[in-house]
């Protein structure tokens, strides 16, 4: 018999101001949201005026990857690698900070000129100790080339690995998926991992709820003990382990699907930097000071 994920915890978000002031949502569990991500930012969504748009400037990241997905607004980014380019809506920028790369990320310039509205998300995803220090990489898939797919009310990008059969051409440093689903209301998913991932989901829009065997017992002693199956607008759900996710929309809805390995190491964390010792985390400091953090 197939296994069926279920959502084990429910993690609510706030919203906080990130890098230059602009505004993030974000899930309250965080520094260890659920191995091997890290943090999930929900940028906006914020309406700017002509000339309010931020960023963040010039920083540096060291151990660890970063994703950008755009939904609405438009970014330039430029690092020390000598990459630069612009983010649309659609866009995916997967950047591989490995031994260091410091880089900014602000808006385009016209689009700070009319204003508009910004909508996306950050996620970083963490590397096993044996990749930490790898050669910086980066990879852009523009909306145009970014593989999408369509079925029985259900329409879904895949960034990272396989959905409906579509697969992503994002090559990951460790097996991850991440998909952005759009569902009417109603309409059902069926998504297979290989059961032993670590899996999550993240709601920015409506609601869905997973469909599986578990049946919550009805006496009044059991109130509280089994998380609710419903994901809602700003929730982000743990799930527990399992071949097969089944969802099925509540409303029109909207969400990410996260899954990757268990990296079973320790982190020590510092701002841009997430290593496994606190040595590593001070010899980034070392390497940043020197100028010989991102040659
Ligand atoms: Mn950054």
């Amino acid at each position: 018999m197939r296994s069926t994920r279920s959502v084990t915890e429910i993690v609510p978000t706030h919203i906080v101001r990130e890098g230059g002031g602009f505004k993030v949502r974000r899930p309250y569990r965080m520094g260890k949201v659920l191995s091997p991500f890290l943090l999930i930012d929900e940028m906006g969504p914020v309406d700017y005026g002509p000339g309010e748009a931020i960023g963040a400037p010039w920083h540096p990241h060291r151990g660890f990857e970063t994703v950008t997905y755009l939904l609405d607004g438009r970014m330039r980014h430029e690092d020390s690698a000598g990459n630069s380019g612009e983010l649309n809506p659609g866009d995916v920028q997967w950047m591989t900070a490995g031994r260091g790369i410091i880089h900014c990320e602000e808006p385009h310039e016209d689009f700070l000129r009319t204003g508009g509205r910004t909508h996306g998300f950050q996620i970083w995803v963490n590397l096993p100790s044996s990749h930490k220090m790898m050669e910086p990489r980066y990879q852009e898939v523009p909306s145009s080339e970014s593989p999408t797919v369509e079925k029985d009310g259900v329409w879904a990008r895949v960034i990272a690995g396989e959905c409906m059969g579509t697969t992503s051409s994002i090559d990951t440093t460790i097996p991850i998926t991440l998909i952005h689903v759009r569902m009417h209301d109603g309409s059902r998913l069926v998504q297979n991992f290989e059961s032993d991932l670590n899996g999550m989901i993240y709601v920015f829009g409506g609601e869905i709820a997973l469909e599986n065997e578990i049946r919550v017992k009805t006496t009044p002693f059991a109130f509280g003990t089994k998380a609710r199956q419903q994901i809602r607008d700003g929730e982000l759900a743990i799930l527990s382990k399992g071949e097969e996710l089944a969802i099925r929309a509540r409303s029109e809805s909207e969400f990410l699907i996260f899954a990757g390995p268990e990296l079973n190491e320790p982190i020590s964390r510092y701002g841009p930097f997430v290593m496994n010792t606190r040595e590593e985390i001070e010899q980034a400091f070392i390497d940043y000071r020197n100028g010989t953090f991102a040659d």
